[in-house]
């Protein structure tokens, strides 16, 4: 079986606990207006064109974006970080794009990582069919769920999809029983009103196993992004987000899960 990935990384200390080996799937079914993976959106692979500086002088150069890989191919891959899992207690994170949009692939290779005893974790917006969201329980040790915009109009709005059914799949999640870190993204007058705050700590509240919060303040990282593949920003004049009112927030949460962090 064959998947779309756009990256893999070792050594990701961000992705769940101790050290880990991310592999990036290609494709999401989301456009989240702040979105600072403009190259995983496309299931397909894609070239984009960049520029680097080199001195006084500037090249041009086409990269290739997205390669298809097999379960084997990755398993050869993680399993060369096995030593670094077992001395930090850490694993392999599946992220994205969105995962749970290649759902057999990623079901599989969660069962691979399994089989040899690997941590798993699943960095998930949530959005899928209960069936394909069901086929990642057994097989995941932690879930990082998104949880953006409590109104499922505002959720439409920014995102592109209502949230009925990734609540559904949260639902899912914590009646499993399994671990779950929830990642909020702080954008500016989107994410970060009080309304949407409050809507997500009531959600939150009638969940359980919700280990941690993670906040995630905008940053601008991803305008350089979006002008090397030609796609449009709509947030190009937003400023990175103060870490002031991220701590603030972060404050106001304490309580509504044992640990309360910003930056994930
Ligand atoms: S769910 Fe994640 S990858 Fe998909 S558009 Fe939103 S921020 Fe980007």
């Amino acid at each position: 079986m064959k998947g779309m990935i756009f990256h893999t990384r070792s050594f990701s200390v961000h992705d769940g606990p101790g050290i880990r080996k991310s592999i990036f799937l290609k494709g999401c079914p989301l456009r989240c207006k702040w979105c600072h993976n403009p190259e995983s959106h496309s299931f397909e692979c894609e070239q984009v064109n960049s520029t680097q500086q080199l001195g006084s002088k500037c090249f041009d150069q086409t990269k290739t974006i997205g390669k298809l890989v097999s379960i084997e191919g990755l398993m050869q891959e993680i399993r060369a970080d096995i030593p670094f899992f077992d001395e930090s207690g850490g694993g392999v994170t599946l992220t994205g794009g969105e995962p749970l949009a290649q759902p057999l692939f990623t079901a599989e290779l969660l069962r691979s990582c399994k089989n040899e005893g690997i941590h798993t974790a699943l960095d998930t917006c949530g959005h899928a069919s209960t069936k394909n969201f069901e086929r990642t329980i057994e097989q995941t040790d932690l879930y990082l769920f998104d949880l953006k915009l409590a109104s499922a109009n505002a959720h439409k709005q920014y995102t592109g999809v209502d949230n009925r059914q990734i609540l559904q799949n949260l639902k899912l999640a914590s009646d499993s029983a399994k671990p779950i870190i929830i990642r909020i993204p702080l954008i500016e007058g989107i994410t970060d009103t009080n309304e949407n705050l409050e809507g997500i700590k009531s959600i939150i509240a009638s969940h359980k196993n919700i280990i941690r919060i993670d906040f995630l303040p905008y940053h601008s990282l991803a305008k350089h992004k979006f002008e090397m593949s030609n796609k449009n920003y709509s947030l190009s004049q937003m400023e990175n987000y103060l870490l002031s009112k991220a701590q603030a927030i972060a404050d106001s949460f304490k309580g509504v899960a044992p640990i309360i962090s910003i930056g994930g």
